[in-house]
């Protein structure tokens, strides 16, 4: 069933602020009638808000898929500025028309509203020499003792090189171990870190299953700093086994399984074609990143592999491009299939914003509406990965 996507051909041009993005791309169309702008050196530089163009422009088969995932709608937001708004330099011209780009991902109903506004703004950085600070203050702490102060679980310990499990003190579900790190610092991106802990959440993961082999299905997240939900600042992450899979795995499962059942064809594989055929992608060894074209909030990046053995260096690339950007507290989750199964494993991971901010970056629209208000423009993200590989200099 093809449907058309909508927005196409829309003036979609942000004026100046196209200037701003990262992703460059040829065309070969007529750019103006696009409302997309070139640069000196004739490169088009795309944005979220210029989507609809550079998917017009594409050949028939790229855009063809891109419409089979994903509709792309651009509509304008109107509003009238009263004379007592206005004051010095200041009249909002600019927010009596705004344009929203809306993308949803058709096969799994995921879907993101990108302000024109907030979108052409750089990547957010936050800069709190405080939490440096919070860090150091918070040492000594039961992390920093685990095999004294955390429970093991019945099977023992796990000891990696830089990280051991503890059995959670208060679970969220019967199989749910600590990560911690033998560092104090919350912060980690090295290879060899990334690669220890997640060899360590495996073998625990083996050894839980050999607990209670009615638990196949794994999950893997670390919530880095309060913002995203640590409780802790000693660096941990988290795993669980489970009897059941978690709602996210059994969505991606079963959306899986019905864009086989109608195209013939692998979700994954063909959402990694389309980011591609927009620019939203850089390979790293045999995992792919991807600036998620709906992301659940700010500067999400997917990481889609086959094996958790390629995963390590692809997590190293998004998080010290991460530290880059200043980003302080981030979730990351890997979804995977159950132990035993083979198939594809999606990473995703989010960056929650200021720590020092009282207001959440998550609201009634991301709980409720499950359409996620974004400011972050996915092909800043993109080139930002590009930019930033682990040697960069920080
Ligand atoms: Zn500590």
């Amino acid at each position: 069933m093809e449907r058309r996507t909508e927005g196409v051909g829309n003036t979609c041009g942000a004026g100046n602020s196209l200037e701003y993005c990262g992703i460059i791309h040829p065309s070969s169309l007529a750019k103006e009638s696009l409302g997309i702008k070139g640069n000196s050196a004739g490169m088009t530089l795309w944005t979220v808000t210029s989507l609809p163009g550079l998917i017009a422009q594409l050949p028939s088969p790229s855009r063809s898929l891109i419409d089979r995932l994903f509709t792309v709608s651009v509509r304008e937001g109107e509003l009238d500025i009263p004379p007592g708004m206005k004051s010095g330099d200041r009249d909002f011209h600019e927010f009596e028309r705004q344009q929203i780009v809306r993308v949803t991902n058709r096969i799994t109903l995921e879907s993101t509203l990108f302000n024109e506004l907030r979108a052409q703004r750089p990547l957010d950085t936050y800069a709190d020499p405080g939490i440096a600070i919070d860090i150091e203050k918070s040492r000594g702490g039961a992390f920093c003792h685990p095999l004294t102060q955390t429970p093991a679980d019945r099977f023992g310990r796990v000891e990696g090189t830089y990280c051991l499990t503890a059995a959670n003190l208060a679970k969220y579900d019967h199989l749910h171990a600590v990560l911690i790190f033998r560092d104090h610092d919350p912060y980690l991106w090295e290879e060899e870190k990334i690669r220890d802990l997640l060899d360590v959440a495996h073998h625990w993961c083996t050894l839980a299953h050999h607990q209670d082999p009615a638990a196949r299905y794994p999950f893997i997240m670390w919530n880095c700093l309060w913002r995203a939900g640590a409780s802790i600042i000693h660096g941990h992450a988290q795993v669980l086994l489970a009897v059941e899979p978690y709602r996210a795995v059994e969505v991606l499962h079963r959306a899986v399984a019905a864009y086989q059942m109608e195209h013939g064809s692998d979700y994954l594989e063909d959402l990694i074609l389309a980011h591609q055929h927009m620019g939203l992608t850089e390979r790293c060894g045999d995992a792919t990143i991807l600036a998620y074209l709906t992301p659940i909030k700010e500067k999400e990046v997917m990481i889609i592999s086959r094996s958790m053995e390629c995963l390590p260096p692809a997590i190293t690339r998004a998080l010290s491009t991460y530290h880059h950007l200043g980003v302080q507290s981030f979730n990351l989750a890997i979804l995977m299939p159950p132990l035993g199964s083979t198939g594809h494993l999606v990473t995703r991971i989010v960056d929650r914003g200021d720590l020092a901010s009282r207001s959440s970056d998550i609201g009634g629209m991301e709980l409720y509406s499950g359409t996620s208000v974004v400011s972050s423009d996915p092909f800043r993200l993109i080139e930002a990965i590009r930019q930033h590989s682990p040697a960069s200099p920080s």
